[in-house]
């Protein structure tokens, strides 16, 4: 090809190449959420009593992925589960954002192997994410609590990182006055997020980290995973991470550890300690749910179990059957120790968004409670949980 004619293609193909990067960059991931998260129904389901209850509690749910997805969180989406507006309009008062670092293509609750293509890795090339991050999963951490920290100081004081007990109080007496504002406390799903390194536990802990979630769906080199291949117990390094998350006061979230790891924690753990989104197997039996005598343990500790929002947590897809979860959890260990866990963003489908919390309020009042119990489960236990147990 003679040089005229390379100059007339090049131009041509230098566009396409910007149209094709900038589709999937914009289209794939809204493709993505749409498919995978789009609700069942988006109505709202009210009550009179709910309507009126719901504005006056403190809201908390506590496990939503948005952090994962490149979505402008300061605009009212159509599409996944939570941003800011939603939070605002549903009424929710603290949200832990939690972070996923890897998710094997051959993902089960049964039995999951982490070898194989992660679908973190493209989703991280598609959405533009630093080129570390493709490579390295404590990048992946990095990154998104970097986007979390951008959306606070973008917020204008409606977004706030909780990191300490004074966090928490300061938060409860600024939003006496300023009623739009939104908690935020960070999780880890899955702590190979420290690629065996501990002091990337310390990084993390520095960067905000309070909330540890050691497995997600396959054994890694601190735990076995409830969906893994072997779901053993507490490696020597699992042990450390322990040990050394106990100095720093970070609590732990038993979602995803197979049964004999979660009891380690909870003897090892010198914190209650807490599963922030899972079904319970006496009600909704499959490897996704805890067992009943783990959900009483937990409660134990004086820890918190948040259930779930989708359909195998609950054995349903809708607010009644969430709620009739939550009814059997209440009943098996206590309103005390019961809370939201909706996972939210989490490609997973849910009967509402975060935008729609009130419909939990109306259900929970059809399902006979008090309103000091609704109180509790929709967030004031959580809320006097972080008010006691954070650093
Ligand atoms: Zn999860």
């Amino acid at each position: 090809m003679n040089s005229n004619k390379i100059k007339k293609y090049i131009f041509p193909l230098l566009l396409l190449i910007c149209v094709v990067s900038i589709s999937v960059h914009y289209l794939v991931p809204i493709y993505l959420q749409s498919n995978m998260m789009g609700e069942f129904n988006k109505g709202v389901f009210s009550n009179k009593k709910g309507h009126e209850l719901h504005p006056k509690l403190f809201v908390a749910d506590m496990h939503a992925d948005v952090l994962l997805w490149e979505r402008d969180f300061f605009s009212r989406n159509d599409y996944g589960h939570v941003d800011l507006p939603r939070l605002q309009e549903g009424n929710v008062s603290l949200q832990i954002f939690t972070i996923v670092t890897k998710a094997p293509k051959s993902m089960n609750i049964n039995k999951t192997d982490d070898s194989g293509l992660d679908r973190i890795t493209p989703l991280s090339i598609v959405q533009g994410w630093p080129i570390q991050s493709w490579f390295s999963l404590f990048s992946r951490a990095v990154h998104q609590i970097s986007r979390l920290k951008k959306w606070e100081s973008r917020s204008k004081n409606q977004l706030m990182i909780i990191r300490s007990r004074k966090d928490m109080r300061d938060f409860i007496e600024l939003k006496t006055f300023q009623k739009k504002m939104v908690a935020a406390i960070i999780g880890l799903e899955g702590a190979h997020a420290l690629e065996k390194d501990l002091i990337k536990l310390k990084v993390l802990f520095q960067e905000g980290l309070r909330v540890l979630g050691l497995t997600h769906f396959f054994d890694n080199a601190v735990a076995g995973s409830a969906h893994g291949v072997k779901k053993g117990g507490l490696t020597k390094f699992g042990k450390e991470v322990i040990e050394r998350a106990n100095k720093y006061g970070i609590i732990f979230d038993l979602s995803h550890l197979s049964e004999k790891a979660s009891f380690e924690v909870i003897k090892l753990s010198k914190k209650p300690v807490i599963n922030t989104h899972t079904g319970l197997r006496g009600k909704c039996k499959n490897e996704r749910n805890i067992s009943d005598e783990l959900a009483k343990a937990v409660a134990e500790t004086g820890g918190i179990i948040g259930i779930g929002f989708w359909p195998t947590a609950t054995c349903g897809q809708t607010t009644k059957s969430i709620v009739d979860m939550i009814k059997y959890a209440t009943e098996l260990v206590g309103v005390e120790h019961v809370g939201l866990g909706s996972d939210f963003d989490g490609t997973v489908k849910t009967p509402i968004d975060s935008s729609s919390m009130k419909s939990i309020t109306s259900e929970l009042i059809v399902a006979g409670y008090s309103n000091e119990d609704i109180a509790k489960i929709m967030g004031g236990n959580l809320k006097e949980f972080f008010l006691k147990y954070l650093p």
